[in-house]
């Protein structure tokens, strides 16, 4: 089983991410990102519902999370879409000039 150990950026302490999980999926996609690890999550989570007491260090975990789950979601529709290239420039044919 891989697993890796990443600092969590709240309480800085470290944590490891199990392979399997979306938490590792994440921390593999971006190393460098900001992660947390599953005790802080849950008091982002248990936060976001009580809707009150946020103070702007959650809050900005909160929205981090929320990005990164986005990002990982919008990456995973773009491989099961797989957009077919576009031609850029379409030859238009010329257009008839009338002459006299
Ligand atoms: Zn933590």
């Amino acid at each position: 089983m891989i697993s890796y150990d990443v600092r969590c950026f709240i309480c800085r302490q470290m944590f490891s991410v199990v392979e399997g999980t979306p938490q590792y999926k994440l921390v593999k996609r971006n190393m460098d990102g900001r992660h947390s690890c599953e005790d802080c999550r849950k008091l982002i989570e248990l936060d976001a519902q009580r809707q009150s007491g946020m103070t702007p260090e959650l809050f900005a975990a909160l929205e981090q999370l929320e990005l990164e789950e986005r990002l990982s979601k919008y990456s995973d529709m773009k491989d099961i879409l797989n957009f077919p290239k576009s031609p850029k420039d379409q030859d238009t044919p010329p257009s008839e000039s009338k002459v006299y």
